[in-house]
């Protein structure tokens, strides 16, 4: 499969805005990044035809509910040079596709329980011709326990994926000790925050962080949950 032929030329007209927006919450995205991402959405958007890979398919909700909303993980400052970088539940690719494209130093697994995702995961990495970008048909869980993958990641990320309790359980065990996850969630945290204490006692992890920001344009507020698993 050619990933390729599913994206036309023509590659300004969708992501209107994009680089403005990153700009206001503080990223700066470049060019190669800026086209990498709008040739992603239309390969997003083509398959969407045929699987459900979103709901939100407006231009302006995808500039900043999917591309602005990815990249504030970067507001964390955890993603060093070349750091190995594990997204749980990724979907149809958020925030790992865009986090990918914004820093290519970047080593992505995107990890997904759905084939079909995971299949069209792997038609964006061919695009794109990503050697350091692996797309994993595999339940969390099951990969956090197998000692392969378990502990060697600098970062997890999560959005959209479960409850803060149970993405800690899957993800904690991913990254190395030391390392971190960053849990996206929505404005109101707290009681997902008391709910996932009992969890973070046994994964060896606690709350390094509670990041809250705003989207643009009032397209909602958002809390990174950034947990630390202790050295
Ligand atoms: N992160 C994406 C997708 C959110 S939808 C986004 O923000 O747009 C949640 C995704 O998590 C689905 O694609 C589902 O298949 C996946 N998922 C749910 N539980 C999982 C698990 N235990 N392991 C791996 N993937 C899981």
């Amino acid at each position: 499969m050619g990933g390729k032929t599913a994206v036309p030329e023509e590659r300004t007209d969708v992501l209107v805005g994009l680089e403005e927006y990153c700009r206001e919450v503080g990223i700066e995205l470049d060019e190669a990044a800026a086209d990498g991402m709008r040739a992603y959405w239309r390969m997003v958007l083509a398959a969407n035809e045929r699987m459900n890979l979103t709901r939100i398919t407006g231009d302006l909700d995808a500039v900043l509910k999917h591309f602005v909303d990815s990249l504030t993980v970067l507001l964390t400052g955890l993603f060093s040079v070349g750091a190995r970088v594990v997204d749980v539940g990724t979907g149809a690719g958020f925030p790992g596709v865009p986090l990918k494209l914004a820093r290519p130093d970047l080593r992505v697994v995107l990890v997904d329980a759905t084939l079909k995702r995971v299949r069209f995961l792997e038609t964006v990495i061919g695009h794109f011709g990503w050697r350091d970008v692996q797309a994993v048909h595999a339940r969390a869980e099951m990969l956090a326990r197998d000692p392969e993958t378990a502990g060697t990641f600098d970062v997890a990320v999560a959005r959209a994926v479960a409850s803060l309790d149970k993405v800690v359980t899957w993800s904690v065990p991913l990254v190395r000790p030391g390392g971190h996850l960053v849990a996206m969630k929505g404005p109101e945290v707290e009681d997902e925050l008391a709910g996932a204490e009992r969890a973070l006692r046994r994964m060896g992890a606690r709350v390094a962080d509670v990041r809250r920001l705003a989207l643009p344009r009032e397209a909602g507020r958002r809390t990174l949950v950034v947990v630390r698993r202790e050295p």
